[in-house]
């Protein structure tokens, strides 16, 4: 069966080996997912030479909703704009390549199994120390698709080569985890380039065009993270992404399934108690 139809792009600050110096990777739904999900990873990245960022974005976009100038762009045309749009940010945030698979979410479900399979050959050429990727509370259904490809490519590169041990982080997208008990939450600090956080996913016009304001809204939602994290301290951040922390799973220790199960019974019992420590005493 033939791959998935590729288009890159490659940093020109790389003269080459754009995979392998790569250290953070995202691997993500949509165009603008990488600026969500890893932008702790760019900005760990930014003007650096021993450190890059990628993204390997997995559906064309071509199914997005789209308002104002972009409302009579049929599916074709706005899905080459939101390639555009992608490789715009790859070159603002000095990413060391930006791959995009040119088929419909649709497909990339039909055609899971070779989904899997062509991103453990990208996986294992690349070997990033940190991944990024969507969370399974996800809202999603295309983003939840994406991270059991993920999961799975990752598992197979691992059983091959049992010393690779990335970070894998499920960041939130559409959907909080401000929830998540407090010994599943990481803070992925966001803070320290304010300007490149913005601008990022600011040029993202196609999306946030006709009243979608993702602009302002991923960037709320970060500040509130930070000032939500904790009642009894200071801010310790200005900027925070949420994430869950995959690795357990990518390392055969726990199941998807089975943390997940985790996370909603330890959540459920934290909230329970919460309630019965004030009516039980009342
Ligand atoms: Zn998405």
């Amino acid at each position: 069966m033939d791959n998935f139809v590729c288009r890159e792009f490659c940093s020109p600050l790389l003269e080459d080996h754009h995979k392998s110096s790569t250290t953070h990777l995202a691997v993500i739904a949509h165009q603008d997912d990488a600026e969500i999900v890893g932008y702790s990873g760019i900005q760990a990245s930014f003007q650096r030479t021993d450190s890059w960022f990628s993204s390997i974005t997995l559906t064309n976009g071509s199914g997005a909703s789209r308002g104002g100038r972009y409302q009579n762009a049929s599916n074709d045309a706005l899905s080459l704009i939101r390639q555009h749009e992608q490789e715009k940010a790859a070159l603002l945030g000095e990413y060391a390549f930006c791959q995009q698979w040119l088929c419909s979410s649709q497909t990339l479900k039909d055609q899971r199994n070779l989904a899997v399979q062509q991103l453990t050959n990208e996986l294992d050429q690349i070997r990033p120390s940190t991944i990024y990727t969507h969370n399974p509370f996800d809202k999603h259904g295309t983003h939840i698709t994406v991270l059991t490809i993920v999961l799975d490519a990752l598992k197979s590169v691992i059983q091959t080569n049992p010393s690779y041990q990335p970070k894998v982080y499920g960041v939130e997208v559409w959907g909080s985890l401000d929830w998540l008990p407090n010994q599943f939450r990481i803070e992925l600090d966001c803070s320290p380039m304010p300007n490149l956080e913005q601008a990022l996913i600011g040029l993202y016009d196609s999306q946030i065009d006709g009243n979608k304001g993702y602009d302002t809204a991923v960037l709320g939602r970060r500040q509130a993270n930070a000032t939500f994290s904790d009642s009894h301290t200071e801010d310790q951040a200005r900027s925070v992404n949420l994430a869950l922390d995959l690795s357990p799973i990518t390392q055969g220790i726990i199941s998807l399934n089975d943390l997940t199960d985790e996370i909603l019974k330890t959540h459920f019992e934290e909230s329970k108690l919460r309630i019965q420590s004030i009516v039980s005493s009342s």
